[in-house]
């Protein structure tokens, strides 16, 4: 029987994009699906099929990451969303009550629609773009490593969750806003990529990556069929870094490669001269780029990560904030790639690191085997089998 399906992602194209796959198959297969977000994504969750619900909030006036992004950075930036939840949540509840979708699937960040499934009676799926934590595993816990054993985000977030359980009678637990298990939790990366993974209990779907339309709808080809490509991308976030991409530019400008760099919203004057071997633009098909690529430098968010892996293109990897600082360290763990520190890096390291990854044969048969297991993780139709199973 066709259910009726409520998706809550705020904002992060990082968050929406792994999600479009699984809207993509519930609609093919019967299902209405409403996605509550901000305009900033109506386009894509209305391209994939589903009714979208207009989320407005003040993320906007964040404006660019900071360049250090440490635990009080952190604390701020999940302030900001709190708010941002707060100031949504009226909106969302009452849509929940006129509308009453039988399930609401929410992105792991989205505490408020976790928490009016409670309230409301309904069940709920999480959905998890980036490493998942348990009792053994915590993502949280690494970023914290070597800055003490204090919870800074239950600390920033304790008066906010008391106001917020004031003002709407319900409770908030700030020392376990963002990790609360639902019964069913769908992780975008495969168990072997998660560490720890066989500590997950069968809550945890790890359905890896899916690509959607992406795949297909979004050409690329190489202008030199027979020169490599390099890919480098920093993500749709971290892109104030000029200096990075002027050292790509020193490092590849002179071959061998054919390199796609893309810069988001930065200003081309601050890149100086652009060798002709370099094609810079704000934005590429990442997937059919990739699928051409011999190496990708990343700033291992996890969906480039796991376009990466899916294509079995090595990553150089240099993180710029924590939780890519975790995904990077897991690709060189697990022989995928090489991280690099973005404070440190040089146009020689840099060259060096991709020389390595694009050469090695042992980096090759990891990245062979990943890609396979990728590839029978299942992706979204996994996923909405693994949900209708949920909602009968
Ligand atoms: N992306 C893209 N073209 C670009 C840069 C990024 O299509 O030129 C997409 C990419 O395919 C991925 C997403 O944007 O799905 C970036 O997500 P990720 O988690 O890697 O990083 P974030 O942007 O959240 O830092």
């Amino acid at each position: 029987m066709p259910k009726h399906l409520l998706f809550v992602a705020l904002a992060g194209h990082g968050h929406v994009n792994p999600t479009l796959p699984l809207v993509q198959e519930l609609v093919r297969r019967g299902h209405r699906v409403d996605y509550a977000t901000s305009a900033e994504h109506s386009e894509a969750v209305i391209s994939a099929g589903a009714r979208w619900v207009e989320l407005d909030h003040p993320m906007d006036a964040m404006g660019a990451p900071p360049r250090e992004f440490g635990p009080g950075e952190i604390a701020v930036f999940l302030r900001h969303m709190f708010a941002a939840m707060r100031s949504v949540y009226p909106v969302l509840r009452e849509h929940c009550v006129t509308e009453s979708p039988d399930v609401i699937c929410y992105d792991a960040m989205n505490w408020l629609a976790r928490v009016l499934a409670e309230e409301l009676g309904l069940p709920a799926v999480r959905c998890i773009p980036n490493l998942a934590s348990n009792e053994v595993y915590s993502l949280f816990a690494s970023f914290m490593d070597g800055h003490g054993d204090e919870n800074p985000l239950a600390a920033a977030l304790a008066d906010d969750c008391a106001e917020f359980s004031a003002e709407h009678g319900v409770e908030l637990d700030p020392a376990n806003l963002l990790d609360v298990t639902e019964k069913l939790n769908l992780v975008f990366i495969p168990r072997e990529f998660q560490p720890a993974g066989d500590t997950f209990d069968e809550r945890f779907h790890f359905i890896g990556p899916s690509l959607g339309s992406r795949e297909h709808d979004e050409p690329w080809s190489p202008a030199d069929p027979d020169a490599p490509v390099l890919f480098i991308s920093l993500g749709t976030v971290f892109n104030d870094r000029p200096e990075f991409y002027r050292t790509c530019i020193e490092a590849f400008g002179e071959g061998p490669y054919q390199v796609a760099m893309s810069v988001g919203g930065l200003d081309l004057a601050e890149l100086g001269d652009i060798p002709p071997t370099i094609d810079v633009r704000p934005h590429f098909p990442q997937p059919a780029v990739l699928r051409n690529a011999a190496a990708f430098v990343s700033h291992a968010g996890m969906n480039s990560t796991m376009e990466s892996l899916y294509y079995g293109v090595g990553l150089i990897t240099v993180p710029q904030m924590p939780e890519q600082a975790a995904n990077a360290g897991r690709v060189q763990e697990l022989g995928l790639g090489e991280q690099l520190d973005a404070a440190t890096v040089t146009a020689e390291s840099l060259r060096a690191a991709v020389a390595r990854v694009a050469s090695d044969s042992a980096v090759r048969a990891n990245l062979d085997r990943m890609r396979k297991v990728i590839r029978e993780s299942g992706g979204a139709v996994r996923g909405v089998d693994v949900i209708e199973e949920y909602l009968r």
